[in-house]
């Protein structure tokens, strides 16, 4: 993610505020929720009792996603009109049971389920607190049996309106479209899912929308067909992807088609009046090649960029295909793009590991200014610093755990430093080696911030403790021994 311009200034007040209003922030949905009681005088076979749980286990949003399964596969029909901001929708979702389940949740945000079937045969389920879908199978599944859920849904979607992350999930574009994009958690606001990172999953959608009007999304595009005034659009994402970098944007689409050097289909939309960002986005290809060969092989079989004329206040790493506000420029893109390695194919375990996608991110965009502009790295890294002596709260954010509400808060500024910093650690050929072999030993997978650590220490041959504990943990300005090391000494 990419923040506005416009809202980066902000964040230092609205971090300001949470701090004052810290009993608030506990205070938030996500606090668990008190457990059902079981009826001791229940006879039936302990398999029925057993349920998933309502949560993932992540400690910032605890309610986020459920435990008892693993999804394979969404594969989702919507029909939407902006006419009428309707949406309907039915959702296939594949999974593997991960334990005996007498019932099990999905997460759905706002909108009213009608139907519920597992495998061939109905399901009872209720809606409960503010997203869950409990879910009664007609027999209880065993542990490691594959089944299948259809959820048939629909209403009008609503966006996540969170004081400290701002708006996320479904919004109406100006134009009278739509589109849905955001983190933490944006996916359940049309879509069931088990809404958290951990459970990555392959993505089908088909999307039905009035003719005139056409959507975009992640991965490789489909066939389109046209019936009765409407017209259904396809894409396909076979990579495991977390649930919160799904999109669906519709739009009356300018649509370019065309391939990177090694064929891999790009597909970019430009929604009216954001045509102009054609400019940045022509260099895509440049921009892949060039992160590519920082990085290692691009990891998916798509690529491409959906962009909004509205000045949202992110951009967005939807993979595949970010989602871009009105006001992104080529660092945006170099950004988003970035996130492809760092974030989309190597996902973060919980959202305290936030500084493995946004650190990176934000430092690739120095790796292009020191690449295509000569600029002068440490240079740069001096000036940062000598910007933060008038700035009291520069350092007082924590790069790793820095609690909810404050993932986004240093992340783009301090962690461009603390990154220039580790590379100047342990040096230009470790510093490649640790992020080629990170992102390859991890590629569709998950990983935790303490385990980069290791990494990191293990292929430079360093003991790094200090040095992390400084910079990613610490809440304060690295002594001087961490602050310039390699050739920032002076
Ligand atoms: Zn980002």
């Amino acid at each position: 993610m990419a923040l506005s311009p416009k809202a980066r200034p902000y964040l230092a007040i609205a971090a300001v505020v949470l701090v004052i209003a810290g009993v608030l922030v506990a205070k938030l949905p996500g606090a668990p929720e008190p457990r059902p009681v079981a009826d001791p005088s229940a006879t039936t076979p302990a398999v029925v009792d057993a349920r998933g749980a309502d949560g993932a286990g992540d400690p910032y949003y605890p309610q986020d996603g459920n435990s008892g399964y693993d999804v394979r596969e969404y594969d989702i029909s919507v029909s939407y009109d902006p006419a009428t901001r309707r949406l309907d929708g039915k959702a296939l979702v594949t999974a593997v049971a991960t334990d005996d389940l007498g019932r099990f949740n999905l997460d759905l945000y706002q909108l009213a389920v009608s139907e519920v079937a597992v495998g061939d045969r109905r399901a009872e389920f209720r809606q409960e607190g503010e997203h869950e879908l409990v879910v009664t199978p007609a027999e209880p599944l065993r542990a490691g049996r594959e089944f299948t859920v259809a959820v048939t849904y629909g209403g009008e979607p609503t966006l996540f309106e969170d004081r400290a992350l701002g708006r996320s999930g479904w919004q109406v574009s100006a134009s009278g479209g739509a589109f849905a994009a955001g983190q933490p958690h944006s996916a359940t606001t049309w879509f069931p899912a088990n809404d958290t990172p951990r459970d990555k999953a392959a993505f089908k959608l088909a999307a039905r929308v009035p003719d005139g009007w056409s959507v975009v999304s992640n991965g490789v595009e489909g066939a389109t067909t046209h019936a009765d005034g409407w017209s259904t659009y396809r894409w396909q994402a076979a990579k495991p992807m977390a649930t919160y970098l799904t999109t669906i944007a519709i739009d009356r689409w300018s649509v370019d088609r065309s391939a990177l050097a090694d064929g891999t289909p790009v597909v970019d939309a430009y929604a009216p009046g954001a045509e102009r960002a054609r400019e940045h986005q022509r260099r895509l290809p440049e921009i892949l090649d060039f992160l590519a060969g920082r990085f290692g092989p691009y990891p998916f079989q798509a690529a491409g960029g959906i962009f909004l004329a509205d000045d949202i206040g992110f951009s967005l790493e939807t993979q595949t295909r970010p989602v871009y506000a009105g006001w992104a420029d080529l660092e945006t893109l170099v950004h988003e793009n970035a996130h492809q390695w760092f974030g989309d194919s190597v996902s973060l375990r919980s959202w305290a590991d936030i500084c493995l996608n946004e650190c990176f991110a934000s430092y690739a965009q120095w790796l292009w200014a020191e690449a295509k502009d000569g600029e002068n790295l440490d240079d740069r890294y001096r000036a940062e610093v000598a910007r933060t002596e008038k700035s009291g709260g520069y350092w007082k954010r924590p790069l790793y755990d820095m609690g909810r509400g404050n993932e986004f808060r240093g992340v783009y500024d301090k962690g461009q430093l603390a990154v220039h910093a580790l590379r100047r650690q342990i040096g230009d050929d470790a510093f490649d080696r640790a992020l080629r072999t990170w992102l390859e030993q991890h590629r569709d997978g998950n990983a935790a911030w303490p385990e980069f650590e290791a990494h990191v220490e293990q292929v430079s041959g360093q003991d790094l403790d200090g040095f992390f504990a400084a910079w990613f943990r610490g809440a304060e300005r690295p002594s001087d021994e961490h602050l310039w090391p390699g050739s920032l000494r002076r």
